[in-house]
């Protein structure tokens, strides 16, 4: 039997992934390839909470190829030099996998795609990642879109009819002399154990994503449109990370919320639910078409706008969550302690940032890519983006998110900030969201909490009000 190489990256599954599919397809017995290239990834070399989801990923993934008979093979080192050697070891004709979607992955992948014919093997690629791939919808005048109702409208109308593929039954065996690294040799984890309470939240992996879709089909898409808004409740499907690394497809997503049946998902819920998938499709139609966006504003109207030197130590304190406003500080410490934030909260920390503090989005973006299991350059970029006004179809940058106001409205009881900011725990609301204004409840309930917020909240705003008016 012919062998060929499947290149895993970023779709660590064996259901519905094309790639793998193609290779059986074409009477291949696959070898299922990991290459360690961080390097290949510079600037956006993935930071250190997507690493240690990674290396778990990574297990998972091998098990489950092993579970079927196979196992996964992992290298480090360059891509194409690796997938060379491989090539040689084993007589493989042919390379398969599934393509991305940012600048420098897609250069790198042209390469390896050239050096491979150039040698006769059969190279191909598909699409496992996206509902819409960036390049096959446009808006009338022939343009990528900029405008994401407009893009939605286009593009869901192909989502309904998407299929999932099943996963194979079984794998050809890899034969033993094909040497594979461990993954603890990658070192991807952390030597101090500073991850060690995300693992009570997540579950990497092909069935830890299979169980949250269920639970989410289940559960929360009842009431979605709602509840998602809600930080301290579990209203949203948890699934960004999953879907980052590819343990899970957009495709399989949307057909199984689509087909839903006991009972079915409220129509509203649905529609709500799929649109927010088609901002992931949105955010990657956007860094394709525009790929210096993410290190410079989409739009052209803060080309004057004046942001404010950044200060390292006030930096630090955002990043700590120990500004003294109590909604932002609660966000920062669920993203340090769980390696997510609610997307809320994630809304409200970047407009503190971007608009009292008026630091550049891209300090923001850069913790976040950091600190995030779910870290996606495309949807970081855009949610930053859109978050400080600069994005395209971004909030407007008059639009500044009050945290008490936030707080009110979506911490309802205070549980949320309660439950991440514990040195607040005893005080009562309304103080709880602004203890500023209540200073001698702080001093005596809160008294290891800032007693004023890092910046003077209305002050800020107008100061960022004003600044904008100028650079117009
Ligand atoms: C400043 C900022 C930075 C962000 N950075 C990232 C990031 O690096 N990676 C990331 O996956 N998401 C990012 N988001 C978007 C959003 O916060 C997360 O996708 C969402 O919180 C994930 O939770 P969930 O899976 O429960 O979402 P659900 O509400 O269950 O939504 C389902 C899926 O839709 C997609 N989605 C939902 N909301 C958005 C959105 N606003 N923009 C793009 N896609 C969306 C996600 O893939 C998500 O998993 C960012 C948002 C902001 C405001």
């Amino acid at each position: 039997m012919s062998q060929a190489i499947v290149w895993f990256r970023r779709d660590l599954r064996l259901a519905d992934n094309p790639a793998l599919q193609a290779a059986l397809d074409a009477g291949h017995a696959p070898i299922p390839l990991y290459v360690h290239a961080p390097e290949e990834d510079a600037p956006w070399q993935p930071g250190g909470a997507s690493c240690t989801w990674l290396a778990r990923s990574l297990r998972s993934l091998d098990a489950d190829l092993r579970k079927l008979g196979s196992r996964l093979v992992i290298r480090s080192g360059s891509s194409l030099a690796e997938i060379e050697k491989v090539l040689d070891e084993t007589g493989a004709e042919a390379v398969y996998w599934n393509r991305l979607y940012e600048p420098t992955p897609i250069a790198r992948d042209t390469r390896v795609k050239d050096a491979l014919k150039s040698r006769g093997l059969h190279v191909e690629s598909s699409n496992a990642a996206l509902l819409v791939e960036p390049w096959t919808i446009a808006t009338l005048g022939g343009e990528p879109y900029r405008v994401f109702t407009p893009f939605w409208k286009n593009a869901s109308a192909r989502v309904a009819g998407q299929q999932a593929m099943a996963r194979p039954a079984s794998l050809p065996r890899i034969p033993d002399d094909v040497e594979s690294l461990a993954v603890d040799e990658l070192g991807l984890e952390p030597t101090v154990p500073w991850d060690k309470a995300f693992w009570t939240d997540w579950q990497p992996g092909e069935a830890g994503a299979a169980d949250l879709l269920e639970a989410f089909v289940e559960g929360a898409s009842h009431g979605y449109k709602e509840q998602r808004n809600f930080p301290d409740r579990i209203g949203t499907s948890r699934l960004s990370p999953h879907l980052h690394f590819g343990e899970i497809s957009p495709r399989q997503i949307a057909r199984q919320v689509i087909d839903a049946r006991k009972p079915a998902i409220p129509e509203t819920d649905l529609g709500h639910y799929l649109s927010e998938l088609g901002w992931r499709e949105f955010s990657h139609h956007l860094l394709f078409h525009y790929p210096h966006t993410t290190e410079h504003d989409l739009s052209p109207k803060f080309a004057r706008f004046r942001w404010a030197q950044a200060d390292p130590e006030v930096l630090r304190r955002w990043q700590q969550g120990r500004t003294g406003v109590p909604l932002v500080d609660a966000g920062m410490r669920e993203l340090w302690q769980t390696g997510w934030m609610h997307n809320r909260v994630r809304m409200v920390v970047a407009s503190f940032l971007t608009k009292n503090l008026r630091y550049h989005w891209s300090h923001g973006a850069r913790w976040f890519w950091d600190t995030l299991v779910d870290a996606d350059l495309a949807q970081n970029t855009q949610g930053w983006q859109w978050s400080a006004g600069t994005g395209a179809d971004a909030a407007p940058y008059f639009r500044i998110f009050s945290p008490t106001a936030q707080a009110e409205r979506f911490d309802l009881k205070g549980n949320y900030i309660r439950r991440w900011v514990p040195e607040l725990a005893a005080l009562p609301l309304p103080a709880l969201y602004e203890p500023w204004n209540h200073a001698a409840l702080a001093a005596k309930l809160a008294p290891d909490y800032p007693t004023s917020p890092i910046i003077d909240m209305r002050a800020s705003r107008e100061a960022a009000l004003a600044a904008f008016q100028q650079s117009k």
